[in-house]
């Protein structure tokens, strides 16, 4: 009798610093089953069927700690020997909060503005970009304690006034806002995000904070920073444009595309988001940007990406949800309770494969969708389960 392969995983076991990992099981024999357990017991016949087509397996971690993640599992066809178990370990140290850690990516230079990477104990990703007057940290991050401002002014060397521009309202982008407001630093956010800041207990007036959006530059001396208005994973999100570099700070608005943690673009997190309109706002920026862009650089994203590769595979993704409607559409990669309530997504490329695969989950693919009444959910949207971020 012919054996079944033994079932294989991604992302491979090993150490992880990421608070998350969302695991796929597959099998190289075509049309088998891959049975498996995630509390550590032997896996049989009974066990749990593996389904990519209802999410990827999250196994996580715990902030400050060590967290062993063990997956068992073997495989059987029809016809065929079952395979023999085999076992995956995930060893998960994650940050403790209060802490960053940092990473140069460029010094500054007559020519070129420093780049300083900056994560926190989420590994959430901060920039800190540096002029000849003046320094920029793009986004705040998940943690109201710790001493950011403080490692930006030692990075700086005390030099330089730091402003903060939190890029769109999220919890894990602007939790730093107020120690910024505090030390009279100057603080940036789109005023259309501050409903949705104060949702996360971000309370900010428009008289604290500056409004940026279309067409606001920002002179750090010897290097400019000019805004667009993106407004699809949040009402009000930009990105960031050094003009000089080509390098975009993309946020969560753009570029999106984890593979350990499959992120998407999370459209669906903006009731005023459909997949038509925000193509509409993309092929604007394309237009507007055009041939000056070179990196994109993202909230979550430890890869940076090629900001044309990825752009025309984002593109691809929400023209695909346009034209075909739900035929366009796949399961989530993450399932629906791991994706804000989205289980089905607009998904170019291959997640383990193309460093520049895109995916957009939607509530809404056209404007006429959103504008129903009723509104007409795409499928899979869950409007009972609430966004909790960490995204
Ligand atoms: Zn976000």
């Amino acid at each position: 009798m012919l054996k079944t392969a033994i079932p294989s995983i991604y992302p491979p076991e090993g150490s992880y610093e990421f608070s998350a990992v969302h695991a796929d099981l597959s099998c190289a024999t075509p049309g088998a089953k891959v049975h498996y357990t995630l509390d550590g017991s032997t896996p049989t016949a009974e066990s749990p069927v593996y389904r990519r087509s209802e999410g990827l397996l999250p196994l996580k971690g715990v902030h400050g700690s060590s967290v062993r993640r063990v997956v068992r599992a073997f495989a059987v066809a029809d016809g065929m020997e079952p395979s023999p178990e085999v076992s995956f370990t995930y060893d998960f140290h994650c940050f403790p909060k209060g802490s960053y850690r940092h990473s140069m990516l460029r010094e500054p230079a007559p020519d070129a503005a420093g780049l300083i990477r900056i994560e926190d104990h989420d590994l959430d990703k901060m920039y800190l970009v540096i002029g000849s007057q003046r320094a920029v940290l793009v986004d705040g991050g998940w943690d109201a304690e710790g001493d950011l401002l403080g490692l930006c002014r030692d990075l700086t060397g005390h030099a330089l006034p730091i402003d903060l521009v939190v890029a769109h309202g999220h919890s894990d982008h602007i939790m730093q806002a107020q120690r910024f407001l505090d030390a009279g630093q100057r603080v940036y956010l789109p005023h259309a995000d501050l409903d949705l800041a104060a949702s996360f207990g971000v309370h900010l007036t428009p008289e604290q904070v500056t409004d940026i959006g279309d067409g606001d530059v920002l002179d750090l001396g010897g290097c400019t920073l000019r805004a667009f208005t993106i407004p699809g994973h949040t009402p009000g999100g930009i990105v960031l444009l050094d003009e000089a570099s080509g390098d975009l700070f993309a946020s969560d608005e753009m570029g999106s595309n984890r593979r350990y943690v499959p992120d998407s673009a999370w459209l669906q997190m903006n009731p005023a988001a459909t997949a038509e309109s925000v193509l509409r706002r993309l092929d604007a920026f394309l237009e507007e940007t055009r041939g000056k862009l070179r990196r994109i650089f993202t909230g979550h994203n430890d890869e940076i990406l090629d900001a044309n590769a990825y752009l025309e595979t984002f593109r691809a993704a929400l023209k695909k949800a346009v034209d075909q409607g739900p035929a366009g559409l796949s399961p989530s990669l993450r399932s629906a309770a791991e994706s804000f309530g989205s289980g089905t997504a607009a998904i170019v490329g291959d997640w383990r494969l193309d460093p520049c695969w895109a995916a957009a989950n939607l509530r809404f693919l056209r404007d006429q969708d959103r504008d129903a009444d009723p509104p007409r959910y795409a499928p899979g949207f869950h409007p009972d389960i609430t966004t909790n971020l960490g995204e």
